[in-house]
């Protein structure tokens, strides 16, 4: 009989803890998964999920002003906020529910409650006490957002977790970032009719993606009436006049209702009791990890947000699933973080996979495809703007290096390209491709022509 309580004690059941658990149950191990706050984690609870709802509910006035174009009468539209976020907390309610009663099915012990890690085989339930000795231990604890506290009047402002749960619409928001969370928020605010504006410290936001896709979406979401000031920060919060200001590092004021940070997130490991129980740390507080998903310690591992890899709900996931498979299933393989797809979910959505036009030209020699075109829908419905397509090839073998689209559907699209490039696809696969018409993504497989930069 084992000495242990559990073979296996999960802490945070969110994207990768809850796949870890369930699976480790299915390889016949005793699992145990604690959660402090609901089941499903960030994507289900305040990430993924309700964000692509909202993203929903903001697309709908580009398609009421789209539907005249095709015929529709479309009455003065209005729209309640209350209405959307509690149709919204439903379907939250409901999902959670799923997620529960599937560890249940799997005999996955589901334990409300904060835990904190006492030793290299121990963990505390802060809601009773209880410590009990687990074989194996996942840190699965996610990530926070960031805020800065050194600003004054920080308190002021709110995070994506607070922006789910807004009883009233802002009329005017203010949002600091550039990264994924703050374009889609702005994307999401402007589209519900909220006077928006982004603040962002560098010169162009979405530092890191292709430079056209950067270019393009910027174009696009200043015209859909997002505000865009770069170079700035936020350096002061105030009350004002019942609403916010926000000062700015250039010395403006902007009047608002609500700020929000979307300037990172940071792994949860505060208080977590790691650093005692000997487990090595980043200095930013994420669980350094093999390629296993393994720490320094043997008997714990972590997988997901809190490792900052790649902090992707799938990406913790399958992490989770290899972890659980290799500890308790007998097959050992681990997650393999090259070419992975993503979106950002901005009005018009980015869909990008591999190596942007930079990344590849520091490598070597590339060839470049790339079209900017209205989509069929856009020309009844009077929309000017532009949809595009980029391919970046590797000029010497071929091969496909970086596929990035923004426009309706984008999202969708890179994931199917995912697979071919996975499989090494050239540029002459996708070329003998047959198209399929009429639709956007048959122009990846129907650009011919090499771009070539326009000479000076
Ligand atoms: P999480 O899902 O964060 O789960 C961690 C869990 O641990 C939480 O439930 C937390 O309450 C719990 N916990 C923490 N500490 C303890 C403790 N001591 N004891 C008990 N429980 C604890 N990714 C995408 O792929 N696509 C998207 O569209 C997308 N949109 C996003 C939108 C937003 C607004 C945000 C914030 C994130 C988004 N992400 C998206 C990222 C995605 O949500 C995360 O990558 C993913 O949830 C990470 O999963 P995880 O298992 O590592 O952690
Ligand atoms: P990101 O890392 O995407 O962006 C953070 C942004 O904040 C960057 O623009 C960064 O600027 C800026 N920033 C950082 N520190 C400061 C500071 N002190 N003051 C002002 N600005 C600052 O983080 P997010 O919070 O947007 O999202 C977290 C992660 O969650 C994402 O990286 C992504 O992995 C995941 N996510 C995925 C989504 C999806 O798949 N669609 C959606 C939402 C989140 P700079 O660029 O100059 O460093």
């Amino acid at each position: 009989m084992s000495s242990f309580d559990y073979d296996l004690v999960v802490i945070g059941a969110g994207s990768g803890g809850v796949r870890a658990a369930r699976v480790a149950a299915s390889h016949g191990a005793r699992t145990a998964i604690a959660e402090e706050y609901r089941v499903g984690g960030t994507c289900v609870i305040r990430g993924c999920v309700p964000k692509k709802l909202l993203v929903y509910a903001s697309r709908f006035h580009g398609e009421f002003e789209d539907a005249k174009g095709f015929g529709w009468t479309v009455p003065e539209p209005s729209f309640s906020w209350p209405a959307l976020i509690a149709n919204k907390d439903k379907e939250i309610d409901r999902l959670e529910a799923a997620y529960r009663s599937t560890l249940a099915r799997w005999k996955v012990e589901t334990i409300a409650s904060r835990a904190v890690v006492t030793g290299p085989d121990t963990v505390r339930f802060l809601a009773t006490g209880r410590e009990v000795r687990a074989g194996k231990i996942l840190i699965a604890t996610g990530g926070y957002p960031s805020t800065w506290p050194a600003t004054p009047g920080h308190e002021l402002a709110i995070t994506s977790n607070e922006a789910f749960h807004l009883l009233k619409q802002p009329k005017r928001i203010v949002i600091a970032g550039g990264g994924y969370i703050a374009a889609e928020f702005a994307g999401i605010f402007a589209g519900l009719g909220t006077h928006t504006t982004l603040i962002y410290r560098g010169t162009q936001i979405l530092r890191g993606f292709d430079q056209d896709l950067r270019d393009d979406v910027t174009a696009a979401m200043t015209k859909r009436g997002v505000t865009i000031i770069n170079d700035t920060i936020i350096s002061r919060i105030e009350k004002a006049n019942g609403a916010l200001s926000a000062t700015l590092s250039d010395g403006r004021t902007i009047a608002c209702d609500q700020v929000m940070y979307a300037i990172g997130r940071a792994p949860n490991t505060r208080g977590l009791g790691l650093e005692e129980a000997g487990v090595a740390l980043k200095p930013n507080g994420a669980v350094i990890v093999d390629q296993h998903s393994r720490s320094n310690v043997p008997s714990i591992y972590a997988v997901g947000d809190v490792t900052d890899r790649i902090a992707l709900t799938p990406v913790a996931i399958r992490e989770g699933h290899a972890f659980a498979d290799s500890v308790f299933g007998n097959q050992n393989w681990h997650a393999d973080h090259t070419f992975i797809p993503t979106a950002v979910f901005t009005e018009p959505e980015i869909g990008t996979i591999g190596l942007s036009e930079a990344q590849a030209r520091a490598l070597g020699p590339v060839d470049i495809y790339k079209t900017r075109f209205r989509p069929m829908k856009y020309v009844l419905a009077g929309r000017d703007e532009r949809m595009l397509m980029k391919l970046v090839v590797d000029a010497q073998t071929d091969k496909v290096l970086g596929c990035h689209v923004l426009g309706p559907d984008a999202a969708e699209i890179v994931q199917m390209a995912a697979i071919a490039m996975r499989m090494g696809a050239t540029k002459r696969d996708f070329d003998s491709t047959m198209a399929l018409h009429p639709s956007a993504a048959e122009e990846l497989v129907t650009m011919r022509d090499k771009w070539v930069p326009p000479t000076a």
